[in-house]
């Protein structure tokens, strides 16, 4: 199915509001596996739209419209596929009682106007507007599907997510199901991961796979579309196998779970409390897995210890260290956390220091980090890292890698 948005509004070309239905809508179609190929931007003109809606016919098996549904003049959306599309518009009776029930509530006077808005194109699936008055619609004609849906984003998004989507699944539904699942990475690039797996991407349609790379983390989402959903699953977990018999090392988890997620929930599951000594990151390590619930099981506390003189006096940090070898070093990193383990009696100290920039500092690089993490017992590991990046990158990705760490 290939799809096109067509974006009705002079204030969009303008230049006054940004399109952010069009980038919405997208990415909601994107995760039903529809192919969005254009997005049209027309003012509120009636000829205009006409000539953008042939366009679209003649290349677009959906077309999704946004905005102009309202009560006013420059309101000319539906009247002007109506026309188009040689269809009558009808009064839906379930969109104009709720219309009259919001002036009745409101205790607003009901101007014949306000009726237009329950106006809909002649034998389509009528989308309810949960939050607002003009409906939404779904149509399809001589194979082509047409969505009509409210400007507003507060009335769009619910309606498309609620009501439009179901809408969608069975228009498609009758050819196809789809599956998607999304594989998230850390600690290999974007670049390393498609050179690794190149071949699949090339050579694979079903499922397709499509990496992103965010803030230091690449995802692949995987879809496939089958028939049946047994299948298209198995499509999925025989490309997963794949990918993951060359790149399975770097995999940490599926869907919209994230690096500190996934530290908690080990950490919960084994039972294990952490507390943190933390330089570069200011308290950012701390301030993620205390934002999750289940936090005070696992995490006992965390020193913000930013000054030479705060990781002396708080952290008992050896003066010969700092002195010798700096606040941005392997011992230092070492020490600092297996003095936070023992002074917060926990069963693992983690520690983060380095230089986040903009300028270097004890004659290191920006960008030079250095993570350490004590454990028990056991000696204590520091990983060493050169980060590129912005101050506030820098300290985003140090903290992911952390969790990256305490995840292997
Ligand atoms: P209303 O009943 O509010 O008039 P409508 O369906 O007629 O709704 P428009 O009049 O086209 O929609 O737009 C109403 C408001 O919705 C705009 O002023 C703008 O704030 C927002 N809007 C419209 N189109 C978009 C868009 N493509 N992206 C983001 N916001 C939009
Ligand atoms: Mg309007």
């Amino acid at each position: 199915m290939n799809a096109e948005i067509i974006s009705v509004g002079s204030e969009l070309l303008l230049g006054q509001i940004a399109n952010t239905n069009a980038q919405f809508l997208s990415k909601q179609l994107a995760e039903l596996g529809i192919n969005v190929y254009y997005h049209t931007v027309v003012g509120d003109n009636s000829s205009r739209l006409e000539e953008a809606i042939k366009i679209s016919q003649s290349r677009s098996d959906l077309i999704i419209f946004t905005g102009g549904l309202g009560p006013t003049k420059d309101d000319l959306t539906k009247e002007t596929i109506a026309r188009v599309l040689g269809k009558k518009l009808v009064i839906d009776s379930d969109a104009l009682r709720s219309i009259e029930d919001f002036f009745k509530k409101t205790q607003r006077h009901m101007t014949e106007n306000n009726k237009k808005q329950a106006l809909v194109l002649e034998g389509s699936e009528v989308l309810r507007n949960d939050h607002g008055m003009a409906p939404g619609m779904g149509l399809k004609v001589e194979d082509i599907t047409y969505m009509l849906f409210p400007g507003p984003p507060k009335e769009l998004n619910p309606m498309f997510t609620t009501y439009g989507a179901s809408f969608l699944l069975k228009e498609i539904g009758e050819v196809e199901r789809i599956e998607s699942r999304v594989l998230r990475f850390f600690g290999i690039g974007e670049s390393q991961l498609e050179t690794e797996i190149e071949d699949l991407i090339d050579n694979q349609s079903n499922p397709t796979i499509a990496p992103l790379a965010n803030d230091g983390e690449v995802t692949l989402r995987l879809t496939a579309k089958h028939r049946s959903t047994e299948v298209a699953k198995r499509l999925l977990d025989d490309t997963e196998a794949l990918i993951v018999a060359r790149v399975g090392e770097f995999l940490y988890g599926y869907g919209s779970t994230t690096l500190v997620d996934e530290l908690m929930e080990k950490l919960t599951s084994a039972q294990l409390t952490i507390g943190s000594a933390e330089s570069l990151t200011g308290g950012l390590f701390t301030e993620g897995l205390t934002k999750l619930s289940g936090a005070s099981a696992v995490v006992k506390g965390g020193i913000v210890c930013y000054t030479n003189e705060s990781k002396e006096q708080v952290l008992q940090i050896n003066k010969a260290t700092l002195e010798t070898e700096g606040a941005v070093s392997e011992s230092t990193a070492a020490e600092l956390a297996s003095n936070v383990r023992k002074l917060l009696n926990t069963d693992i100290g983690i520690s983060f220091t380095g230089v986040a920039g903009p300028s270097e500092s004890e004659g290191k690089p920006v960008g030079t980090v250095y993570i350490g993490i004590s454990y028990l017992d056991q000696p204590t590991k520091v990983f060493s890292l050169r980060l590129a990046g912005t101050r506030q990158g820098i300290r985003i990705r140090t903290v992911k890698y952390g969790c990256h760490y305490l995840l292997k």
